[in-house]
């Protein structure tokens, strides 16, 4: 058996829950327990504040975790960053009252900056050679200026309207976010095997994402150019249809491109054109 510590509740438990949903294990939410067992995996979960995960994985509370590469890079404790999970992206961003004019870093010279990750942006200074004040304060970041506690912040920003609706412009970007898996350092044995099972799964889910399956009808004699214009991947299946010159062409396309490629492909002469959803996309 194996546990992960995922966030109880906030802006990373939804996602966190539909991708192990997705590499099919049945896992009850967090409503119910505070620590649930999945049904068809040797797999428990421990919810936790997102703050905590950290500490817990490199502890061995828990064995892994799911959690924002901000709280690990804050915390220090010593975890395995497995694999990026692609959802949660945010940036961690210092911004200051919006009239003040900003040349550079040296802006911050001397001055007082409110934020959560005090470790981070000490680090960003010193590396920097930048000396300030660090305030550190729990939440609610972004008033810090207005009423006075801090000249500038040092805070999470995924749209920036926060900001905007605080007075504040964002100046730098220092430190790029999203969810990851993390692990205990030097998980073997059992433990390591079912989390090398966890971590295939999660591959083919994170694969897939976003993937269509194309499939085509085109004149034998255009097999070629339909071939160029289809992206990646290795070679795309191409099977002969019952109607004499004719074949069916099968590959898997990205979402973002999917449009393009339909249309280049029809402009060649392509027909039947269908889009299928793509359920796994294992190996
Ligand atoms: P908890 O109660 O678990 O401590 P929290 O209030 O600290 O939750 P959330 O606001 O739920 O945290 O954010 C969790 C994580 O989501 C952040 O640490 C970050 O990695 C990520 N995230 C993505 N976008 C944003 C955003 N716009 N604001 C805050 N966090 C974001
Ligand atoms: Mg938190």
């Amino acid at each position: 058996m194996i546990r992960l510590a995922l966030q109880t509740k906030g802006r990373l438990n939804e996602e966190s829950l539909a991708i192990i949903r997705e590499a099919g294990i049945k896992v009850e939410d967090s409503k119910r327990k505070l620590l649930s067992r999945a049904s068809n995996f040797p797999l428990e979960i421990l919810y936790l504040r997102d703050d905590d995960i950290p500490h817990a994985v490199a502890a061995g509370i828990a064995d892994i975790g799911i959690v924002g590469e901000n709280e690990v890079a804050e915390k220090g404790f010593k975890v395995d960053v497995l694999q990026k999970l692609g959802f949660g992206k945010c940036r961690i961003s210092l911004a200051i009252p919006k009239g003040e004019s900003y040349q550079d870093l040296s802006y911050f010279r001397g001055k007082r900056i409110a934020t959560s990750y005090p470790n981070i942006l000490g680090e960003f200074f010193t590396s920097n050679g930048i000396n300030a004040d660090i305030e550190e304060i729990a939440g609610s970041v972004e008033i810090a200026p207005a009423v006075g506690i801090a000249d500038a912040i040092f805070d999470i920003v995924s749209s920036g309207g926060t900001l905007i609706s605080n007075g504040l412009k964002e100046v730098e970007k220092v430190f790029y976010s999203e969810a990851a898996l993390i692990a205990t350092p030097g998980l073997g044995g059992e433990k390591g095997e079912i989390l090398s099972r966890l971590l295939f799964r999660l591959g083919a889910v994170e694969r897939s994402r976003g993937k269509k399956y194309l499939m085509i009808n085109i004149p034998q004699e255009r097999i070629d150019e339909a071939v160029s214009i289809l992206p990646g991947m290795k070679s795309p299946t191409v099977l002969p249809l019952a109607q004499n010159g004719w074949c069916s062409i099968h590959t898997v396309v990205g979402e973002g491109e999917l449009w393009e490629v339909v249309g280049a492909l029809k402009a060649i002469g392509a027909e039947d054109i269908l889009v299928l959803s793509l359920e796994k996309m294992v190996l």
